[in-house]
């Protein structure tokens, strides 16, 4: 374990090597590392304290390819799949869990494309989304939970000549500005009232019937742009149509997998970040830093654990033309570690900072707010011990401390 490279290490940015994905030579990865070091960190506290959307970086992580792993080379994409999409992700949220997240949402939104049957959209769309000219979110947080039957839909579509009519409120969906897309799902009912599945669509945020309604502030994450969504008999045409209510189950479970996976990248990034400060912390404090309950040592090994669990999931979703649906329990369990991880790693960074921790310009107080977000975020903890126990599975542990 390469702890003893934390302690003997001088700056943070030294320290940056013990648990980074050791050994990534994958150009794009290397590219979006350097911006993270010399544009994104110098920036992070004006996305937290200000809410400012990082707009420019966005735009510029997919100009230098940082999206392009969520498509395929015919629409913009070099085919490298959910390991760049997780490992540049990871890049962003070791300094910054606001910008890892809104390269989930973008390249989410890039895989729910990419995993459809929609030509028209493939070809119109997925270019201009992985390149980072056109931004985009997933709005699928309700859709999931309704359909997992954790709280009622919020949207309500009904079929009208050539497309859906659709009403109602999405309170909540980053990474959303005026001229971006999202992909959102929502239930079609028959004249009867019956559902008849649910419509899958990407919502062009500037089209009629539509509104961005700013009003929320966030105690964390607040630089995502994260906005409430009305929809006032909003037509949607068929062309904008990623799934029809008949084949949804299926393209919800192909996509679902993966976009629980790449959510790892969050996590992975943010308890990185966290094993870095408490690293930095020991070259002052070890000596009563080492009676706190978690070690440098113990974050570290259970990365690296969940690092190399991430990757290989990764290979096999992409690998599986179903989306990885067979791997779906494996993926749950690890996201469900994932949050419990960075919860604890961010706690262990804070009480290792201690004091200094406290100040408003300190990292660790942050990120014990970003690290929440991971746990909360759909799917949530509560959720994913939800579905876990539904497949008939015990809830694994919080990953074991050393004795
Ligand atoms: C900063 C931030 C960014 C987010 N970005 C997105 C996004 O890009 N896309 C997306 O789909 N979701 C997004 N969400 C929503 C998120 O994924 C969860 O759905 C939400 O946090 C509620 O989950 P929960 O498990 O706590 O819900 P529950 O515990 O089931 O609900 C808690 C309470 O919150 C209410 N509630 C549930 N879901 C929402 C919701 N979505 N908005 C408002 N109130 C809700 C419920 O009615 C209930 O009263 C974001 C949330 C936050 C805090």
């Amino acid at each position: 374990m390469p702890v003893s490279a934390a302690v003997v290490s001088n700056t943070v940015s030294e320290l940056s090597g013990i648990a980074a994905q050791g050994g990534v030579a994958d150009p794009v990865v290397v590219a979006v590392r350097e911006l993270v070091r010399t544009r994104l960190a110098p920036k992070v506290l004006d996305v937290d304290l200000k809410a400012e959307y990082p707009e420019d970086l966005l735009r510029e992580i997919g100009a230098m390819g940082g999206y392009r792993g969520a498509a395929s080379p015919a629409h913009g994409g070099d085919g490298r799949g959910l390991r760049q999409v997780v490992q540049v992700m990871e890049e962003a949220s070791r300094e910054c869990l606001s910008t890892g997240f809104m390269i989930w949402c973008q390249t989410a939104c890039a895989r729910y494309i990419t995993l459809s049957d929609n030509a028209w959209v493939k070809e119109r769309y997925l270019p201009r989304i992985v390149s980072g000219e056109l931004l985009a979110g997933t709005g699928l947080s309700n859709t999931m939970k309704s359909a997992d039957t954790i709280e009622d839909y919020r949207l309500c579509a009904r079929r009208a000549e050539g497309g859906y009519v659709i009403n109602g409120v999405l309170p909540w969906v980053s990474n959303l500005g005026p001229d971006h897309v999202f992909v959102t799902g929502c239930p079609v009912r028959g004249a009867d009232g019956e559902l008849e599945g649910l419509a899958f669509v990407l919502v062009d945020c500037g089209q009629p019937g539509f509104r961005l309604v700013d009003c929320a502030r966030f105690i964390g994450l607040d630089g995502t742009r994260t906005l409430a969504c009305q929809f006032k008999e909003c037509f949607v045409p068929d062309a904008m149509v990623l799934a029809q209510p008949s084949r949804s189950a299926a393209y919800l479970a192909r996509i679902k997998p993966g976009m629980i996976l790449a959510q790892m990248g969050m996590g992975l990034g943010l308890i990185d970040g966290c094993a870095l400060l408490m690293a930095q912390s020991n070259r002052t404090h070890g000596h009563v830093n080492q009676y706190l309950d978690d070690q440098v040592g113990e974050v570290v090994e259970a990365l690296e654990q969940a690092r190399a669990t991430t990757y290989e999931l990764c290979d096999a979703v992409d690998a599986d033309p179903d989306g990885g649906a067979a791997r779906t329990l494996e993926v749950l369990k690890l996201r469900l570690a994932g949050g419990e991880l960075s919860v604890r790693a961010a706690h262990a960074a804070m009480l290792h900072q201690g004091a200094k921790g406290y100040l408003v310009r300190n990292a660790a107080q942050r990120r014990l707010r970003e690290a929440y977000f991971v746990a909360i975020v759909t799917p949530a903890t509560k959720h994913l011990r939800r579905e876990i126990a539904r497949m008939g599975c015990a809830t694994p542990a919080v990953p074991a401390r050393a004795a």
